[in-house]
């Protein structure tokens, strides 16, 4: 009785996103640039160095995540560039998260800076979900030396929207109360989720607002968007109850997959290699913002226009959360098994097999080992910030209408969140 109680009860859920992450980590470990312009690049030694991050002084003076170092020292003369030290980003990410740990056992990441924490237990320990915030971000402050924004709400959704809204250092508060008038006017793309592909559907409909997804018809969403409509719909009226999990949840996650279906009948071995590059794209980007490691399984599954279903898996030659080492083994797959008696209407590829806690340094190759992982994860970064279709492969780029698919939005996603089942 008492535990029925316990999961009616509204939540309290935090998002707690550090600010500048890696700036401010350099920063602190050279107290004396403090207040100068300074950037964070891959290996010195590469001379075409991509920006990862950037100080508040370097974006006022507009140079962006992605810039390539010499157009970003174009824009800032007296620019200070650092070598990315991602082992030390990951020691340092460690220590915030056992500061997390002190007020709930739930703590989801979401990438190396992000986190959500479920404190509804805590509550009575500790005081409001705004309380626990400040008292996060001073421990933060006091005991790392950096900052970190805080979301506070009922759901992971509008968590992590106030976060976004309190950066830099500070913590906001969305309730039942208050969601609509802090949460509707927003920009539709400020919902987690919304991709540029995403976002452009909508405002051909007239949709530009996270108010405005909240006032559609859901089954009108659902027509436009797919099964994601109906998410988005959830989403924007605070109804998302996607649970935090925990590292031990986290775990026993089978496999990421995608999916994509009655887009067209794919005739040929060359449409196939695109669509499967794509899906192993938005799959490996998936894998690398999990804490789930590396995979080593990868099925592939393919419905023809008879509605006929084929499946295989199969082992990668290594551990693997690289798009191309996915692509590769996927097709091979598919080559494998599709008997091509007739065009594939649905593809989907899924990895599995994780090396979860069987390693200790899974951000290794961040840090400069594995050059392709590496410009994936620049690419994850160019692709948050302006969408999926910034970057794409040169063979998606032959399909035009293929180019223009987001696959964030596309794809079949389970309702427990991001992490496929
Ligand atoms: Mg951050």
């Amino acid at each position: 009785m008492e535990k029925m109680q316990k999961t009616a009860k509204t939540r309290v859920i935090l998002h707690s996103d550090l600010d500048n992450f890696y700036a401010s980590v350099e920063e602190k470990k050279r107290p004396g640039l403090k207040g100068r312009p300074l950037v964070v690049c891959g290996n010195k030694e590469d001379r075409h160095g991509v920006v990862l991050a950037k100080n508040a002084p370097a974006k006022r003076a507009g140079i962006k995540t992605g810039d390539v170092l010499w157009q970003a020292k174009k824009k800032c003369k007296n620019l200070i560039e650092v070598p990315a030290d991602f082992s030390e980003y990951l020691r340092v990410s460690k220590r915030v998260r056992a500061i997390y740990e002190r007020y709930t056992d739930r703590v989801e990441a979401f990438g190396i800076d992000e986190c959500w924490l479920d404190v509804t237990a805590s509550a009575r320990l500790f005081g409001s979900g705004m309380h626990i915030a400040e008292g996060i971000r001073a421990a933060i402050a006091a005991e790392i030396g950096i900052t970190a924004s805080v979301g506070v709400s009922w759901n992971k959704i509008f968590a992590k929207l106030g976060s976004d809204i309190a950066k830099p250092d500070a913590a906001v508060e969305i309730t039942p109360e208050n969601f609509r008038q802090t949460v509707w006017p927003l920009p539709a793309e400020n919902l987690l989720y919304v991709g540029k592909a995403t976002k452009e559907k909508l405002s051909r409909r007239g949709i530009f607002t996270i108010g405005q997804i909240a006032a559609a018809s859901e089954s009108l969403l659902e027509k436009w968007l797919g099964k994601w409509g109906t998410y988005l719909y959830l989403f924007a009226n605070g109804l998302d109850n996607t649970p935090v999990y925990k590292r031990e949840e986290e775990q026993n996650i089978k496999s990421i997959g995608n999916s994509l279906t009655n887009y067209r009948d794919l005739k040929n071995e060359e449409e196939v290699r695109a669509l499967v590059l794509l899906l192993a794209d938005s799959v490996a980007a998936r894998l690398r913002e999990s804490p789930l490691g590396r995979a080593n399984t990868v099925h592939v599954f393919a419905t023809d226009a008879q509605l006929y279903r084929y499946a295989k898996q199969g082992r990668t030659p290594r551990p693997t959360k690289n798009a191309a080492e996915i692509a590769d083994c996927a097709f091979s797959l598919f080559r494998k098994v599709y008997p091509w008696k007739a065009a594939v209407r649905g593809l989907g590829v899924s990895v599995s097999g994780f090396t979860y806690g069987q390693e200790q340094t899974s951000f290794d190759d961040l840090a400069g080992k594995n050059k392709a992982d590496r410009v994936e994860e620049t690419v994850d970064k160019l692709r948050a910030k302006y969408g999926h279709g910034v970057i794409q492969r040169a063979v998606i780029l032959k399909d035009r209408r293929l180019a223009s698919l987001d696959v964030k939005g596309e794809h079949v996603i389970h309702p427990e969140g991001y992490f496929g089942k």
